[in-house]
């Protein structure tokens, strides 16, 4: 099944579900920012949220909000019972921590994944592996090769999938030519989230029956959006950029958020 395909249908299994509820389930999005990009996500979130029946809210504040007006508001939404999940846009403005913003996210509210005590599996990896288990991947024992190790993609995908029961290798900038050439043939599965715009081409070796997730978003010189892979590469799946991962990170945010509500 097509990634597009996946999300269709998993959007209509969680309007069934929100359709069978009381009330319909409510995210707020607190954006602190001026950022075009920032806009477009938020823009396909409220979307999602409407697709399946949810309500989305947006707040939105000015970028020299101060740190403890922005915890205000979110702890003011920590308590307000009609709002089951929240979210806060990155980036944040320079003067505001991004770890402070997590910690004041009631982690039962968490959506994103992001606090330390939060059920919730971060949406990237999550929507990641909810893809590959509805394609039958076989996580177990399989060698699963993650490139790129910053907290918020490469460290999370690699420990979800170590629970999955893979053989996780994380591979960053300090690795060698050498070795990143040696595990990734060896690799079946291979997780790219490095944000360098095809990186993996046909100069590395692959297994034929090897898995492509790319999660890399670059924009090319011809202004178009391309991913860390270059399309078309001789494995067994390669998921595209765009259609590909940003989907499924999409999908995980409305998922977690009816998981929100059946936890509450
Ligand atoms: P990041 O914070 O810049 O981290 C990049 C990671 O890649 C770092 O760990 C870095 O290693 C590693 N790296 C850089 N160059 C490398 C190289 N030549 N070989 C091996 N590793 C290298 O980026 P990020 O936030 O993780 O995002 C990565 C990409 O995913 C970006 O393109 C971003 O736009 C995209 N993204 C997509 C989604 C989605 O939903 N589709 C979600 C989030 C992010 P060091 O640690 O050694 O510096």
């Amino acid at each position: 099944m097509t990634i597009k395909e996946f999300v269709a249908a998993q959007k209509g299994i969680l309007a069934q579900e929100v359709a069978s509820l009381e009330n319909p389930p409510t995210l707020l999005i607190i954006q602190a920012n001026e950022n075009p990009a920032s806009d477009a996500y938020i823009r396909g979130k409220i979307k999602d949220a409407g697709e399946i029946g949810a309500n989305a809210i947006l707040r939105r504040f000015p970028v020299d909000i101060s740190e403890a007006e922005l915890i205000a508001e979110i702890e003011k939404a920590n308590c307000d019972d009609e709002i089951d999940g929240i979210i806060v846009q990155l980036p944040l403005p320079p003067h505001i921590s991004e770890a402070h913003i997590k910690f004041a996210v009631n982690p039962k509210k968490d959506v994103d994944g992001f606090h330390p005590l939060t059920s919730f599996d971060p949406c990237t990896p999550k929507g990641i592996i909810d893809y590959l288990s509805a394609e039958g991947f076989p996580f177990q024992g399989a060698n699963a090769v993650v490139l790129g190790r910053s907290e918020i993609v490469g460290k999370p995908m690699a420990k979800m999938l170590l629970k999955k029961n893979c053989n996780v290798t994380v591979l960053h900038s300090k690795t060698t030519q050498e070795d990143k050439a040696f595990y990734l043939a060896h690799a079946d599965l291979i997780v790219v989230a490095i944000g360098r715009l095809g990186y993996l081409n046909e100069s590395f070796a692959y297994k034929p029956s090897a898995v492509i997730v790319d999660i890399g978003i670059n924009r090319g010189e011809d202004g178009k959006l391309h991913g860390d892979a270059v399309p078309g590469l001789p494995v067994a799946l390669q998921t595209p950029v765009p259609g590909g991962v940003g989907l499924l990170t999409r999908l995980a945010l409305i998922s977690n958020l009816l998981l929100a509500v059946k936890e509450k």
